[in-house]
């Protein structure tokens, strides 16, 4: 396994560093206050080839691999996540999953568009009464002639309120669980497609739109449907993949932040006549931080290099490579921003320093696109296999 960057990984690298530095960073904080998305950001993005990184250019995309795209996220991560996590859903759940799985006519018509954000895409999977066990789902599809009626209410859906497309989860036979499901494009103009903000204010991702969605007896035409009936399960678990991955280079990129905000911090502040950076049990913490985020930064690029090698048709799925590296990556940001704010002392308590953000955000990429708890079951069950099927 190759364990340097090559040429133009590298150049993505420094051009993402840059952009997140320089525009994203200086932002966060009044759009963490606000709650206001920096929406100029999106077409920047789509400027830099990021919003399609590794679409096809035909489609609009820059064509790159996928560990260039994990380092994007991984510098969106350091910055704010909630840029970040508009790439992730936006760029994989919605466009990859699009390119994976739509006819020429549906690539031909979103993928260019999204590839410079004149739209925006949404992926509506999680419901009022289904979440982990998204199988479980309750939106219905009813074929009435040459269109589907969607009936039903998705929650916690980002970028939902500021959509031009979803991607809409729904079952037209509960009865058949999640050979039941289907995929549809919806177009967030169409009647009957109704949003509003979420209740409450969020623990963190405080600038993300995040908005609860009602499916009114919404007309779709047959053409909509991403994929064939009954596929909606499969495209939805193979979107996750995708953005599993990127939630796990965020994590690495939070971590990261919260580590080079406290060795900065720990070099200059004193206590008891030296820099607190000198004490043992500063040093200890400073070097566990390090140490783990090395071991997650490992993982992460593991992965997404086998998804390079997927996509090349030289490997295996990656599923349980993606999942460790969500599963860890994030279990250790989840530490090192609580040990950030523990190191700032009473400044770590106040959004002055970032780590305060930090320690919130963690938490959502803890919970979306798979809870920590769902990553440990791909990963036993790809282990000890399912029964009547082998595991490894
Ligand atoms: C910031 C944010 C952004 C989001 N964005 C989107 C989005 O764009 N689109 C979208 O569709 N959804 C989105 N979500 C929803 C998210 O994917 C779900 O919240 C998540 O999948 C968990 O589902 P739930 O909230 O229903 O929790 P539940 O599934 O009810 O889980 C509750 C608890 O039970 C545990 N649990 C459940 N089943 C098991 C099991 N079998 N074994 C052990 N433990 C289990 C869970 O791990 C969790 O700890 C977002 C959520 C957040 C917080």
């Amino acid at each position: 396994m190759r364990l340097s960057l090559i040429p133009s990984q590298l150049s993505l690298q420094t051009l993402a560093r840059t952009f997140s530095r320089d525009e994203v960073a200086p932002l966060a904080r009044e759009a963490d206050e606000t709650g206001i998305f920096p929406l100029h950001l999106v077409k920047r993005m789509g400027e830099l080839g990021f919003l399609a990184g590794t679409i096809a250019p035909e489609y609009g995309g820059a064509g790159m691999d996928y560990l260039s795209y994990t380092l994007i996220s991984e510098e969106l991560g350091w910055a704010d996540s909630s840029v970040r996590g508009f790439l992730a859903v936006h760029g994989s759940l919605v466009s990859l999953c699009i390119n994976d799985w739509g006819t020429e006519a549906q690539k031909q018509r979103y993928l260019p568009r999204l590839a410079t954000g004149e739209i925006i895409g949404c992926y509506c999977l999680t419901e009022p009464n289904a979440g982990s066990d998204a199988g479980n789902l309750e939106t219905t599809a009813t074929l009435d002639g040459d269109e589907y009626i969607l009936n039903g209410e998705k929650i916690w859906i980002t970028n939902g309120g500021i959509a031009d497309l979803a991607i809409v989860f729904a079952t037209t036979d509960r009865a058949k669980k999640h050979k039941g499901i289907c995929a549809f494009l919806v177009e967030t103009n169409t009647p009957g497609f109704v949003r509003e903000k979420m209740p409450g204010k969020e623990l963190g991702h405080r600038a993300s739109d995040h908005a609860h969605i009602s499916l009114q007896s919404l007309r779709v035409p047959k053409s909509s449907l991403l994929g064939q009936e009954g596929d909606g399960f499969k495209i939805a678990m193979s979107a996750l993949d995708h953005g599993r991955l990127g939630v796990a280079a965020g994590a690495l990129g939070i971590a990261q932040a919260c580590l080079d905000a406290s060795v900065d911090f720990v070099r200059k502040r004193r206590a008891f006549g030296q820099r607190i950076g000198d004490f043992q049990m500063i040093q200890a913490t400073i070097a566990d931080m390090a140490t783990e985020i090395e071991a997650a930064r490992l993982l992460v690029y593991k992965a997404a290099t086998m998804k390079d090698a997927l996509s090349a048709g030289k490997a295996l799925p990656t599923t349980r490579e993606t999942s460790m590296a969500k599963l860890y990556a994030t279990e250790i940001a989840v530490k090192a921003a609580s040990n950030a704010v523990l190191l700032h002392g009473g400044r770590g308590y106040s959004n002055e320093y970032p780590v305060e953000r930090h320690y919130r955000d963690i938490k959502g990429l803890q919970i979306y696109e798979g809870t920590s708890h769902i990553q440990r079951i791909v990963i036993a069950r790809d282990i000890i296999g399912k029964e009547g099927k082998e595991g490894i």
